[in-house]
């Protein structure tokens, strides 16, 4: 192989206390999660996926710990799970491990416990600190109870924090969100996430917006917030990595970065995916099955929980990477790029791009291709009207 990305763990853990009406993640909600047969599952798939030729002898650099609700698994959990990833595939020194909380879950003697098994990065969904935007959310948690968490997180030892927020919600006014912004930028985070809004297909809140539609924010006013965002965040010293995410010199989140860098990953749990590059440039791909109980079953009865597979050519791969790698600030660095897929980046779509390049909205230098301060938003429409 050409190329050996850093190696990623993804464990996605899918139970959660109230499934919130715009969630499409892979969450359900159970009273009281089979935690004991899950951990078993998850630890089992990882010692097979660990065994593969694609993944053994590859260190960690990076785990995630995402739900639904992991900040719901007991600590003996997350401990374990890290200490069988530390067994099966060997773990970097320096690896950045990322768990996500709920603020209506937080407990200073589990985020202690946490802390102590190795997670060294919280991730904490606030998304908003207006009362009245956080019930329309379904949110189990107040402003409060979010800020507490975040104290409890510190006082665990955490000091690498991430909040998530979420904007352009229905009838949310440019000031009603730059106030949950300011109080967010107040607790000195050293990452934020702050995503817009997105109307899911097969979400609760589909079928509400169906029958009854929410007074959405207009593309101009949806701007005026993305723009806004970038400014208070970069006055406040933080830096926009990503078209959504922002951090602390030095301290974006390495995980998702692998994503945007088109990194191999093996996915474990319910619903989980993995990827890894093929010799021919090509990669390959696989999703579990979604359901916790179907996914523990058939990890008893067959050692794997694959749903689907699917092989990408190296020209689909390379063009799944280049839209992807152009999510990130910094762009696609030709020169890797070519190392990689044997391509000139440009070359893949120049003919469709030259238009968003005349509007300087997508530069390109001898090194990079990026988008600009005004292609970052429309990310997506580029991407759709090429695709
Ligand atoms: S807490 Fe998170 S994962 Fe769970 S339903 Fe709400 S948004 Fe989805």
């Amino acid at each position: 192989m050409k190329h050996a990305s850093p190696l990623q763990l993804y464990v996605h853990i899918p139970f959660c206390v109230h499934k919130c009406h715009y969630c499409d993640f892979n969450s359900h909600e159970r009273c009281e999660p089979a935690w004991s047969d899950y951990q078993q599952a998850l630890i089992a798939e990882l010692k097979q996926w660990a065994n593969t030729p694609m993944f053994m002898g590859r260190k960690l650099h990076t785990i995630f710990i995402g739900g639904g609700t992991p900040s719901l698994a007991p600590p003996s959990m997350i401990k374990a799970i890290i200490d069988a990833a530390s067994h099966y595939c060997g773990i970097h020194k320096h690896a950045e491990i990322s768990m996500e909380a709920n603020p209506g879950t937080a407990d200073a003697e589990n985020f202690r416990a946490y802390r102590e098994a190795g997670i060294n990065r919280l991730s904490i969904g606030v998304q908003s600190f207006d009362a009245t935007e956080l019930r329309w959310l379904e949110r189990i948690h107040s402003a409060d109870e979010a800020i507490q968490a975040y104290n409890i997180a510190r006082q665990a030892g955490f000091d690498n924090i991430n909040l998530d927020l979420m904007y352009g919600l229905p009838g949310q006014s440019l000031n009603g969100w730059l106030k949950s912004l300011k109080r967010a930028i107040a607790l000195k985070p050293e990452h934020l996430s702050c995503y817009q809004l997105t109307i899911e297909p097969h979400t609760k809140l589909a079928v509400r917006h169906a029958q009854n539609p929410y007074a959405l924010p207009n593309d101009e006013h949806a701007l005026s917030m993305f723009f806004e965002t970038r400014s208070q965040l970069s006055d406040a010293g933080y830096q926009a990595y990503e078209i959504s995410n922002f951090s602390k010199a030095q301290l974006k989140c390495q995980h998702n970065d692998g994503y945007w860098l088109y990194n191999d990953y093996i996915g474990i749990g319910a619903g989980a995916s993995g990827k890894w590059d093929q010799q021919d440039q090509g990669i390959t791909r696989y999703s579990n099955i979604r359901t916790p109980e179907r996914y523990i079953k058939s990890i008893i009865e067959h050692g794997n929980a694959v749903n689907s597979e699917d092989k990408l050519t190296g020209e689909h791969a390379a063009g799944e990477a280049f839209w992807i790698g152009l999510r990130r600030s910094s762009g696609i660095n030709r020169t890797t790029f070519k190392r990689r897929f044997d391509i000139d980046a440009w070359k893949l779509f120049s003919h469709e791009l030259q238009k968003w390049r005349n509007s300087d909205q997508l530069a390109i230098t001898d090194d990079f291709i990026c988008l600009t301060e005004t292609g970052l938003p429309i990310a997506d429409e580029i991407a759709a009207s090429v695709l």
